[in-house]
């Protein structure tokens, strides 16, 4: 592992730098560590397999299993297999998930796969995107196997995170799962992924606009800890594939790239917190899990993560800009407590809403909730030191209506009937994500402030995903 003690230094570092590398923080005081040993992101990848297998296992004989879903077979044998055939290594397929279903990320299919992998198999290639990604991930860590992913679509940013999202019983966690050994993006896979994968990975980028703003929120707040240095080490390359998002829209290569190395970047900001996501998930994705969970219980439509983690950046987005603007004069600390509900209200609403799931929402909120007996000093707190926590914020905001263009100009969706929601889906994210989510955000305040439910129509209404 390099080690590395400048600050400047670190933040120059190429994609590939990052790999194998310690960064002793002097913003943080804590060790940021990526143990990936090769990352790539270029073009013709797949030819160039054989070195990094061996670079990998040296001196080693190995069998590679190869994992990839079974539902886009086609596609993978032409743009991975075909390819990867002439270069006389042999291997085993492990195709996930059956043909003309889409492939989810559950501990269901994960555990099966890790059970029936057969004892000789010393090496995995996950080919795919998110579902793969975390997939391959699961399954590496139960078998306590070393692993490579080739990314083939700009969909997701954690390719190279030490986290991946699994669903069990319909409700969906973050793990932490080993980290791959390789990375690989290769701009002639991602280009030839649908479009809308692209878009939805520009939306999972953007989400940074948000989520560092909630992970600031709460450590102003809540006192929780917080790092710049996650931020700040993908603005240079958010300045390179947000000018090139035009040229990514028409298939150039070399954009393609500006846009994967923003990938692997972002999903070192979470590897580097030790599998913490908060860079890169905030209010924003608590929206799209929150649209998960509607398709689990509620049977409404699936969409790609990123996709909607984008409408959720505008939405978000939009609530900072609202709450920017209000006045805290106007904030009446005992008209709060009087309608604050309690801990019963919350219980019997849950009950009414989510049925069987309501548990979940309980333990949530019993575990964020601040005591009655301490809640008046604790609004009067936030509210006299109101200046400077939007001073605290303002870094790390982006304007909504700069989140939405970039969207637009990508070809991405920017309104709620393209995710397939309606505006009361939306506002039951909006309402109850807090909820549902352990971690503190904006939508936390919004109610210990009084202001939810009366502000989430607001916001929806000015953040323009209607209609
Ligand atoms: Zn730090
Ligand atoms: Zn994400």
């Amino acid at each position: 592992m390099q080690q590395i003690t400048d600050l400047a230094a670190y933040y120059s570092l190429t994609p590939s730098q990052y790999g194998k590398t310690v960064f002793h923080c002097s913003e943080c005081g804590r060790e940021h560590r990526i143990p990936i040993n090769i990352v790539q992101s270029g073009q013709n990848l797949i030819s160039s397999l054989p070195e990094i297998i061996d670079l990998l296992l040296p001196n080693q004989t190995y069998n590679i299993g190869i994992i990839y879903d079974r539902h886009i077979e086609a596609k993978i044998n032409a743009l991975f297999f075909s390819p990867f055939d002439q270069l006389a290594i042999s291997y085993t397929r492990f195709p996930l998930g059956e043909h003309g279903l889409l492939l989810e990320a559950s501990t269901e299919i994960g555990d099966e796969a890790a059970d029936g992998m057969p004892a000789n198999i010393d090496f995995l290639i996950g080919v795919g995107s998110g579902v793969i990604c975390d997939l391959t991930k699961w399954i590496a860590t139960k078998c306590h196997l070393p692993f490579l992913l080739m990314g083939t679509a700009a969909s997701m940013n954690a390719y190279t995170s030490i986290t991946g999202t699994m669903t069990k019983d319909k409700v969906k966690s973050t793990h932490w799962l080993e980290t791959a050994q390789g990375v690989l993006m290769d701009a002639t896979l991602l280009a030839s992924a649908p479009h809308t994968m692209t878009c939805a990975g520009i939306g999972d980028l953007l989400a940074r606009q948000v989520a560092n703003a909630d992970w600031k929120l709460s450590n102003l707040i809540r006192g929780t800890y917080f790092c710049p240095v996650p931020f700040e080490m993908m603005s240079r390359f958010q300045d390179a594939y947000l000018p090139a998002i035009p040229k990514i829209r028409a298939g150039d290569l070399d954009a393609m790239q500006k846009l994967s190395d923003a990938i692997l970047v972002s999903g070192y900001s979470m590897t580097i917190l030790d599998g913490e996501t908060s860079p890169s998930s905030g209010s924003e994705h608590i929206l799209s899990h929150f649209f998960d969970f509607q398709h689990e219980v509620f049977g409404k439509p699936k969409n790609l993560h990123g996709e909607q983690v984008g409408i959720g950046t505008i939405i978000m987005s939009t609530a900072f800009e609202i709450l920017s603007e209000t006045d805290p004069a106007t904030i009446d600390v005992d008209e709060i407590q009087r309608r604050r509900l309690s801990l019963s209200d919350i219980q019997a609403e849950t009950d009414r809403i989510f049925r069987g799931y309501s548990k979940v929402f309980d333990q949530v909120v019993s575990k964020k909730r601040i005591p009655d007996e301490d809640f008046p000093s604790y609004i009067s707190h936030i509210i006299q030191s109101w200046e400077s926590l939007w001073k605290g914020l303002q870094p790390y905001l982006m304007p909504a209506e700069k989140i939405k263009d970039a969207m637009t100009v990508s070809g991405g969706f920017t309104k709620l009937s393209e995710i397939q929601r309606t505006p009361e889906d939306a506002l039951q994210a909006l309402l109850y994500g807090s909820w549902y989510r352990s971690r503190y955000t904006i939508l936390d305040l919004f109610w210990e402030l009084g202001l939810f439910p009366e502000f989430a129509p607001v916001i929806l209404e000015r953040s323009g995903v209607l209609g």
